[in-house]
């Protein structure tokens, strides 16, 4: 009786493998077997493979008589049904192997991450059973050693390939190239590009991307032009790429020329090119170009949405991007979980707990709730709009943390001046073995700062950072100054600064002036002022605290020398406003307007406000008031200051126990904090101000900023 003819379809061949082993019947070729072991292991037919198996076991009288190519096929068929340990004990009883039998094993290593194991099989090969590794082989451990920071033995294997030949092999080819963009061997990636050539737009493309990904944006660069000079034609994910560098490097001339040199291809801008390219003109600072593509699109889906939601939050146009949003939604377009974190920053950004509240809501009805980058993002928002309750809640309620989630639920503490809660939370942090980064030690320093811990602020900068390799940045710096400055010791944090070499900014030098202030330590301050003005001649803040400071001291000539500097200098005095939200809307209060059409009522209800905190101990700080009129007047206009206009309307227009929130955009002066202290108290309301600085919670008389700010 003739063998059966092995059926030639797929289906038809897991129909009919019962019946091809039949007893009855003449067992199938070694062939036949080859190819239904290999159809199983393609379609992945665990079932299949094993009905083949157990046959292959009754038949083969004795196993002693091995053959090698259908072992092979059956380590391959265990390996690709992820039965490893299966194919393992075949390949490990194997009398005999050949490459092949290494690489199907060695390819399921590499894949799911067993690196390591990869590099001893290898190994084993090359020593254990003399074999010679061919270009598949080389590409798995090449692979594995990119991926495991290997560079040392992926250079070996380099060499070995050079002198084989198998370098001209294409396989081969882009492991080098992966193996030098994740080693970061910029310039030997770039000098394979060189020395090997045919290179296609798909091997540029890979080495672009893998510089990208490892933020090596120069040498990116250099690889673009190196593809304009070889004239190689550029695909969309060239594009793609290309944009992508741009706008890692901020880079806004390299971005207009690629996209000219779009323009002028034949290649069709697709939803990636267009996203890209409105990323690239969002974070290079052209809003309007983001916007032109972005309205010149005629299908706009979720990708597009959001990249364009991102360019306006980017640019800090809030407002615009919760417009998009509602725009999104009326065009019927579902947000996805990239959508909701960006319209949650956005939210943040507006410290609009209001359409944080909306878009949690939204979040939750919407099934996105358990999504990593979501939950941040809310941690974020409420954290920023001043709801640490919240921030803590949603961070609590969470299963996975990962450094995102850490960072922001600490550095929102720290934000608060809850230093003692911050630095807890960074115990639990290194406890679950997450690796601190350098967002996690500017919360840690300032959680220092707030607490005053000067030794452990230096352990943390000298010892700690250098543990675990993370080099202290202007950031870290200039917490430790602020922690020095907060401790009263302002000379040595004025030596600190002189000493450390980094380019400080004007902030650390604020927080040295502002010490001074506090400590008032004025002849101090006067000089950390001038040497600020002399370094910036337009810095209002700094006129201000200076004249502040002379008005302390009763030096009249003083402050109007500033008074004069100043309209000399043509610097004007930002006025302040402030602003709360009640039942849904934004009421802007500017510092002694009366455009609201409450005013009068307001005033009144300040003027009330004051007269009732002074028997608790206000006095009205008017030494503060630059202007040389009767100390009433001056009262008058300490009460019109505009976080004292927006926490009375609030309490006027809110029930009585609702918590009132105030932004307000400059910092608070002395005046407004220890009234509103004192109004804390008085209406036993909890107040929250966010001025430029931090948060202030106003609780029974106290605030959290403990007066420092
Ligand atoms: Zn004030
Ligand atoms: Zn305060």
């Amino acid at each position: 009786m003739p063998a059966r003819k092995p059926p030639t379809s797929p289906q038809a061949a897991t129909r009919c493998a019962p019946f091809l082993f039949k007893q009855n019947r003449a067992p199938p070729s070694v062939e036949d077997t080859l190819k239904l072991l290999k159809h199983s292991a393609d379609s992945k037919d665990l079932k299949l493979g094993k009905i083949i198996h157990a046959h292959l076991i009754i038949t083969t009288e004795s196993s002693r008589n091995e053959n090698v190519v259908l072992t092979n096929s059956l380590v391959n068929l265990y390996a690709k049904c992820n039965q490893i340990s299966i194919a393992r004990q075949l390949f490990d009883n194997m009398r005999q192997r050949n490459v092949v039998s290494y690489s199907s094993l060695m390819t399921w290593y590499l894949h799911n991450g067993f690196l390591l194991e990869t590099l001893k099989l290898f190994k084993n090969m090359v020593s254990g059973d003399n074999l010679e590794p061919n270009e598949y082989i080389f590409s798995i451990v090449l692979s594995s050693c990119s991926r495991s920071g290997r560079g040392a033995e992926g250079r070996q294997c380099h060499g070995y390939v050079f002198k084989s030949g198998l370098v001209f092999c294409k396989y081969v080819r882009n492991a080098l190239v992966e193996l030098y963009t994740k080693c970061l061997d910029v310039e030997m990636a770039k000098r394979l590009l060189d020395l090997l050539p045919g290179y296609d737009v798909f091997e540029y493309n890979s080495v672009l991307n893998g510089l990208i990904e490892n933020e090596c944006f120069r040498g990116g660069v250099e690889v673009l032009g190196k593809m304009v000079s070889g004239s190689v034609r550029w695909d969309s994910v060239t594009y793609v790429n290309a944009f992508g560098l741009s706008a890692s490097l901020k880079d806004l001339k390299l971005g207009l020329q690629v996209h000219s040199q779009m323009l002028k291809s034949d290649v069709e801008p697709d939803v990636f090119i267009n996203s890209a390219m409105i990323s690239m003109y969002g974070k290079c600072g052209k809003f309007s170009n983001a916007k032109k593509v972005f309205e010149g699109l005629e299908t706009r889906n979720v990708v597009l949405w959001t990249a364009m939601v991102a360019a306006c939050f980017q640019n800090e146009y809030f407002e615009e991007a919760l417009n998009l949003f509602c725009g999104m939604e009326y065009e019927d377009i579902r947000p996805n979980e990239f959508t909701f974190a960006v319209m949650l920053n956005s939210a943040a950004g507006l410290s609009a707990l209001r359409h944080g509240d909306l878009l949690h809501a939204h979040i939750e009805k919407s099934g996105f709730k358990e999504h990593l980058i979501v939950r941040n993002a809310l941690i974020n928002m409420y954290a920023k709009g001043g709801n640490i309750e919240a921030a803590n809640k949603v961070f609590s309620d969470m299963r996975y943390q990962d450094i995102i989630t850490w960072n922001a639920m600490l550095c929102g503490y720290s934000h608060h001046g809850l230093g003692r809660e911050a630095l807890t939370l960074f115990q639990n942090m290194l406890a679950a073995e997450e690796r601190p980064n350098h967002v996690t030690f500017v919360g840690v320093l300032s959680a220092c700062g707030h607490l005053g811990l000067v030794q452990e602020g230096f352990y943390y900068l000298n010892h700690l950072m250098k543990q675990i390799g993370i080099v202290p940045g202007l950031e870290h710096y200039t917490c430790i100054v602020g922690l020095l400055s907060k401790a009263g010791l302002l000379d040595e944090a004025e030596k600190f600064m002189r000493s450390t070499p980094v380019k400080w900014d004007v902030v650390a030098w604020h927080t040295l002036l502002n010490a001074s202030r506090v400590h008032q330590n004025y002849g101090f301050g006067r000089r950390i002022a001038e040497y600020i003005l002399h370094m910036d001649p337009n810095d209002v803040g700094t006129y201000i605290l200076l004249s502040n400071m002379y008005a302390k001291e009763k030096r009249w000539d003083g402050v109007s020398k500033i008074r004069k500097l100043m309209k000399v200098r043509k610097v004007k005095k930002e006025p302040g406003s402030s602003w709360t939200e009640i039942r849904n809307t934004t009421h802007v209060f500017i510092s002694g307007d009366s455009n609201h059409p409450e005013s009068s009522q307001i005033y009144e209800k300040v003027r009330e406000l004051s007269a009732k905190i002074k028997p608790l101990g206000y006095v009205p700080d008017v030494a503060a008031v630059l202007h040389d009129v009767e100390d009433e007047q001056k009262e008058d206009y300490l009460n019109h200051h505009s976080e004292k206009l927006a926490i009375a309307y609030a309490l006027m227009e809110t029930p009585p126990t609702a918590p009132i929130l105030v932004i307000k955009n400059l910092r608070m002066c002395d005046d407004c904090h220890s009234a509103v202290k004192l109004i804390s108290k008085l209406t036993k309301r909890d107040i929250i101000v966010r001025d430029t600085n931090r948060f202030h919670r106003f609780q029974d008389g106290c605030c959290s900023c403990t007066d420092y700010w």
